[in-house]
């Protein structure tokens, strides 16, 4: 009876120890993207500057600002985690983490390496698309800054009569968003048309530049990374197995708990 007490008080003690150690265990290293939807008067490390994102001037049907938003941030998800790719194995994905946030507020998921997109109409010169600062992302110093900016005015102006329907405007706006996150990974522009999974003979990093003159229409496909870009955002990034939440997958601890209580009643039996 007493030794039944004690194996009992020792499987509860181990119960708390590995509930303990599920709460605070350190989280992966990762770098974290905050794309930033909302703030006004924001500057970039370039000095571009933003307000907020105005839906409103892309003419989308049936659809508010938050299922905008939301929508963009699936679609650029899905550029990184929802393809197949040769170098991909199964139940692997990119070690990085995407979320929509404020710039200043740091990543909800407490990873330490973080930077800011900032998306909305900008209000300084620039009259181009976007702009990113190359592998600042995966560079120590650019922790925490603004690294690049998607100006989503002028991809209305330019771009939304390219567009026949809401999914064309989405992938006009995520595909440019990618295309710059993709250059703060250090991902070049190519020379051509690469092969890739996606809806364009054009990867996301192609450009309307010579070379490799993508033609403007291209931009309102699902475009995705070419195999050659993927290879390179595996080598800079890494793997790690496909997460379906940040918090540690009950089954791991179950897995932990039943080997820690074979351990406890083979002691017992010696
Ligand atoms: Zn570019």
């Amino acid at each position: 009876m007493q030794n039944h007490q004690i194996i009992k008080k020792r499987i509860l003690t181990l119960l708390l120890l590995v509930t303990a150690t599920a709460l605070f265990m350190p989280k992966s290293v990762a770098t974290t993207i905050i794309l930033d939807f909302t703030t006004i008067n924001s500057t970039d490390i370039y000095g571009a500057k933003t307000n907020a994102f105005d839906e409103s001037i892309y003419g989308f049907s049936n659809m508010g600002l938050n299922d905008v938003i939301n929508n963009i941030s699936s679609a650029i998800s899905n550029d990184f985690f929802g393809y197949s790719y040769a170098g991909l194995s199964a139940g692997k994905e990119l070690n990085i983490n995407f979320e929509v946030g404020t710039i200043g507020s740091g990543p909800s998921n407490g990873d330490n390496e973080f930077s800011y997109f900032q998306l909305g109409n900008v209000t300084s010169r620039q009259s181009y698309l976007g702009h990113a600062c190359s592998g600042c992302a995966l560079t120590s110093y650019w922790q925490g800054k603004v690294i690049g900016s998607i100006f989503t005015n002028n991809i209305a102006t330019d771009l939304a009569h390219y567009a026949t329907n809401n999914k064309e405007l989405i992938n006009l706006i995520a595909g440019t968003a990618s295309h710059e996150i993709g250059h703060s990974l250090f991902l070049p522009h190519p020379e051509g048309k690469e092969l890739n999974p996606g809806e364009s003979d054009y990867g996301l990093m192609a450009t309307g530049a010579s070379q490799p003159s993508m033609p403007n229409n291209q931009r309102v496909l699902d475009r995705a990374f070419s195999n050659r870009n993927f290879d390179t955002l595996i080598t800079r990034l890494g793997l790690r197995d496909v997460q379906i939440a940040a918090i540690p997958e009950p089954s791991t601890i179950l897995l932990l708990l039943s080997a820690l209580l074979m351990l406890v009643v083979k002691r017992k039996i010696y």
